[in-house]
């Protein structure tokens, strides 16, 4: 809900929120451990407060010699005086939670900080109250609907039109179905309660509504295709995009299991590839087309209106069937390359992309900058300057991490943010990331590893295989057979390799934490601990991917000599194990070949800088605690979730 639109901040704002809530928490420990008493809630009215400055804000509760102020709201501020106390120390979960039930846990906090989790927290208010009024499902949700703001921003947002507005079409569409869906459980369970409604949405496998195309109501515009406009008219008809290879479409298409050839077949045609038949089909395929194309000119009763582009250094042709419409009457228009589209954004553009140029004439950007303010009073978004990116100030330019802070960071952190620190924060901070079927796949196999290691059957494996499979979504079967044929093939190289490996499986799958500093601790799971010959921990860990580092790279390579520090560590000193004899990759997917292909980087002790792993782990842990992060060409830009907020793309860049 936070980082809905509700609340409407991000991970950044939510990973502040549950600080500032550890700060305050531990601010109001203190003082109570003095013995001032500590007040919850903040008694003073929210202009008083907004006024506060960052530093008011920040300070511990009040005190005796700095009384809270008289209350002066109803009887919730009779509430605001209740002592928290005892405090415990709560998990950041739990402190999240309970902010957003009692929202009197953030008055301590700085507003804008605050301010996502208070819209939140105030909806719940609304709603629990409306529950405890034994109001029907319906009911509550209308009480939350209008008490949430977002009816007059989505519509407006909607009115405005462009990807910003569609987003908010189809969010108003999901509320209406919502409302819809409500209604009728009403209709069905009168007396049932708003949980035993939560209940019935959660158990829905399939949604139980759906917002079928609908006749639009009154004047309006329909866009539909040419087939499903059979039988229907309309006093103005446009058949736009009448382009040869469109209209018609002459490609062959047949179905998967050629029912269409078995017809045919059926029917006395000889089954035959020769070019007689393929021609016959050609022109059997173009009358089907013409008659299509016959049915949508004929729905308009008035007025038809046909376009097609083409031009003599272009592509595009217009379709036969223009010319057959009306031969020799073609209307044209030339277009001139720089015509902007007819839409909103694009006019926004073309008047922020003149009054920014100083090299247009004065007079031509002055009036690009009427029409801007026209707009922006309007509230046509991206019109007024003040949203424009490039003139806002930084919101905020801390450093991530605060200066006491602990900076845990883990090996593939390590690896990812040595590649490129602004995909690290953009993903790891803010989510931009998004789990893939291959990351599953090797979780998957990451298990399968560990049966694999207890010496489990190969039938056992592959059952436990079938037993998880069904957990990933392949979207469509031929791929998921596929993945499984990749899945086994892994499985079998990893076994192959088990097999052989000279050195001693100490554990699979273990966590492990090592202090680096007072400030730095490492902090993450290797896929398997083993002990060599002469007794040295070597770190394992198995890739499923498709690319592999060359081998020159390895004696630097970032997550394996992490590996080998938190060893040095004392990370896995519980097994007996505290030197680093090395650490390696287990190739096991595409970057594997035939066998498994282990990748191995030497002892740390061996190495001619020994203590380059610590320098790069404390060199990383700065960096991510700072407040700048460099977008760095790498081998991943192509496959970067983050490449549309990153300079080095052209769709990232900044524009004015
Ligand atoms: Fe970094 Fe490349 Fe992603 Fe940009 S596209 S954030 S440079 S990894």
């Amino acid at each position: 809900m936070l980082t809905g639109p509700v609340g409407a901040t991000d991970m950044i704002g939510v990973r502040r929120l549950r600080r500032a809530l550890r700060v305050a928490e531990n601010e109001a420990l203190a003082a109570a451990a003095q013995g001032d008493p500590v007040i919850v809630g903040d008694p003073s009215p929210e202009p008083a407060r907004s006024a506060t400055t960052e530093k008011e804000s920040a300070r511990p509760a009040p005190t005796e010699e700095e009384p809270a102020q008289p209350a002066t709201t109803e009887a919730d501020d009779e509430e605001a005086r209740q002592p928290m106390l005892p405090f415990g120390m709560r998990s950041s979960d739990e402190m999240l939670i309970a902010a957003l039930r009692d929202e009197r846990e953030l008055a301590l906090l700085e507003p804008h900080v605050a301010a996502p989790a208070e819209r939140v927290a105030k909806l719940l208010k609304v709603a629990r109250e409306a529950a405890r009024k034994s109001q029907t499902a319906e009911e509550v949700l209308w009480d939350v609907w209008q008490a949430s703001g977002l009816s007059d921003r989505w519509t407006s947002t909607s009115l405005a039109g462009g990807p910003r507005g569609a987003q908010a079409d189809r969010d108003l569409d999901g509320v209406v179905s919502l409302f819809d869906y409500a209604a009728k459980f009403v209709d069905r369970l009168p007396k049932a309660g708003i949980e035993v409604f939560l209940d019935d949405l959660v158990a829905q496998e399939i949604p139980a509504t759906s917002l079928a195309a609908q006749a639009p109501d009154g004047e309006a515009v329909r866009i539909l295709t040419a087939h499903r406009s059979k039988g229907l008219e309309w006093d103005v008809v446009v058949v736009a995009g009448v382009q040869e290879g469109v209209w018609p479409d002459l490609r062959l298409r047949g179905s998967l299991l050629g029912t269409e050839t078995l017809v045919e077949v059926s029917d006395g045609s000889p089954l035959d590839g020769t070019d007689a038949v393929k021609a016959a089909l050609g022109s059997k395929m173009l009358s089907e087309e013409r008659r299509l194309f016959y049915v949508a000119a004929t729905r308009a009763r008035r007025k038809l209106v046909v376009t097609a582009v083409g031009g003599e250094d272009a592509e595009e042709r217009p379709s036969r069937f223009l010319s057959e419409l009306m031969p020799g009457e073609l209307e044209t228009a030339t277009v001139d390359d720089r015509a902007r589209w007819l839409s909103m954004p694009a006019l926004v553009a073309d008047l922020r992309a003149t009054v920014c140029d100083p090299s247009r004439p004065e007079p031509l950007r002055r009036a690009a900058a009427r029409h801007l303010a026209r707009l922006a009073e309007a509230n046509i978004p991206g019109a007024d300057p003040k949203t424009w990116y490039a003139l806002t100030e930084l919101s905020d330019d801390r450093p991530l991490a605060w200066p006491d802070d602990i900076v845990s960071i883990s090996p593939s952190a390590v690896e990812n943010f040595t590649k490129c620190s602004l995909r690290w924060v953009l993903e790891t901070a803010v989510g931009a990331g998004s789990a893939s079927v291959s990351q599953s796949l090797g979780t998957i196999i990451h298990a399968i590893a560990v049966l694999a290691a207890e010496d489990n059957p190969v039938d056992a494996l592959n059952s436990r295989l079938d037993d998880i499979w069904h957990e990933l979504d392949f979207g469509g079967l031929w791929f998921n057979r596929k993945q499984r044929h990749v899945a086994e093939q892994m499985v079998e190289r990893f076994l192959r390799w088990h097999a052989e490996n000279p050195r001693e499986l100490i554990a699979p799958e273990e966590a492990f934490t090592a202090v680096v500093s007072e400030n730095v601790i490492i902090k993450g799971r290797v896929d398997r601990v083993e002990r060599d010959g002469e007794g040295r921990a070597v770190i394992i860990d198995i890739k499923t991917g498709s690319s592999k580092p060359k081998d020159d790279e390895l004696n630097r390579h970032p997550q394996l000599g992490v590996y080998q520090l938190a060893t040095l560590l004392g990370a896995f000193k519980r097994h007996g194990l505290v030197e680093p004899g090395g650490a390696a990759l287990v190739q096991l997917g595409k970057a594997a070949g035939k066998d498994a292909k282990e990748q191995r980087q030497g002892a740390l002790s061996d190495d001619a800088e020994p203590g380059w792993a610590e320098d790069l782990v404390t060199t990383v842990a700065a960096g991510m605690s700072s407040q700048l992060f460099v977008a760095k060409v790498n081998d991943g830009c192509r496959t970067c979730a983050a490449k549309i907020s990153c300079p080095v793309n052209d769709s990232g860049g900044q524009v004015c």
